[in-house]
């Protein structure tokens, strides 16, 4: 419904970029923060960020920088940030005992139209809405960062969220123009991070066995795996590198599992001295202290494929 109300709780980094989503989608959002300087700056900060990305021409939706940025208002008070809403995105930092506290705080508020979801990039729900009455209203919406340019979320219902509430999380996430999945039951570091930690530690003991440079191993993604991801999955990838999926595993299974035989276990915990020999060499191109900057340049290269991907 067009006319209601989007609450967001937590007016940090990933708060805004959740309120700067809806309101490209033209609802009205109602940002909450315990520090009501926070909620001053996080709206200031929304309105400079609009106006930078219509010049840049990846702002969202059919509304002006400035019709968004007015949807957009912050609120002191819990209660009334909740009140009239039918969604909460939840954008506190990631620890269970604060969010234990906030669901706590925000439980009277909850009615049986809201659905109420955590930003949670680890902690799935179940570990903080136990006692509460509305828990079968909520569950996580993970998103990637930046949300604004890299589409996906993450919807982990935990183990008494009506199916109701999870649907009606994944329309809404739809309808403003992000790509959710859903996942069926919770499950430890949800799935992208559960690809990406694979990911890893295969790089990590590549590395480690001094099979290729760290820049090498980057380009493996960059300029090999990650073009063809940008548009298309493993599956999907598997399906088209053969007649079909059925046709590549009959003739590619073997190899790949002899492969896979190869693999070493996970390492055990990212060591330091592996990690300070990788900042070595990482360092030649991209000292610690330019990281800001490169953090920049990154969001611009995201802001720009998203353009593609959409006017492709
Ligand atoms: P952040 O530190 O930038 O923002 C958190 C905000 O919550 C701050 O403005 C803080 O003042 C406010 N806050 C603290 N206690 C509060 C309370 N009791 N009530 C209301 N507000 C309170 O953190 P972030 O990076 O925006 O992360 C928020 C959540 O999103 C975390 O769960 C995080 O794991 C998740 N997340 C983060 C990223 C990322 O890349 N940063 C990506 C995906 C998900």
């Amino acid at each position: 419904e067009p006319d209601s109300k989007i609450a967001i709780v937590g007016s940090g980094l990933i708060g805004q970029f959740w309120a700067m989503i809806f309101a490209g989608g033209g609802f009205k959002v109602t940002i909450f923060d315990i520090y009501p300087e926070q909620i001053s700056k996080a709206l200031e900060n929304i309105k400079l960020t609009l106006s930078k990305y219509e010049k840049q021409g990846c702002l969202r939706g059919s509304q002006s920088a400035a019709e968004q940025a007015a949807l957009v208002t912050g609120c002191s008070d819990l209660e009334k940030c909740l009140q009239g809403a039918s969604y909460v995105q939840e954008c506190v930092p990631e620890s269970v005992d604060l969010k234990k506290k906030v669901f706590e705080q925000m439980d009277p508020f909850i009615t049986e139209e809201m659905v109420v979801a955590t930003s949670s990039s680890c902690i799935c729900v179940s570990q903080f809405v136990g006692n509460l009455a509305h828990k079968h209203r909520t569950l996580v919406a993970h998103p990637v960062n930046p949300p604004y340019f890299i589409p996906l979320v993450e919807i982990v219902p935990g183990p008494w969220t009506l199916p109701d509430v999870t649907a009606k999380c994944r329309a809404l996430l739809e309808q403003v123009g992000q790509s959710p999945v859903t996942l069926s039951r919770e499950v430890a570091g949800f799935a992208l991070n559960r690809i990406q930690y694979s990911i890893i530690n295969e790089c990590w003991n590549m590395y480690q066995d001094g099979l290729l440079s760290a820049e090498d191993i980057d380009r493996v993604m960059t300029d090999g795996l990650g073009p063809r991801y940008a548009f298309l999955g493993p599956l999907e990838t598997m399906h088209l590198n053969a007649d079909g999926i059925v046709d590549y595993c009959n003739r590619y299974a073997q190899g790949a599992y002899n492969v896979c035989k190869t693999f070493k276990p996970p390492p055990v915990m990212y060591d330091v001295p592996t990690a300070e020999k990788m900042l070595k060499e990482i360092e030649k191109t991209i000292p610690v202290a330019k990281v800001p900057e490169r953090r920049t340049w990154r969001d611009e290269r995201l802001a720009a494929l998203a353009a593609l991907k959409r006017n492709l």
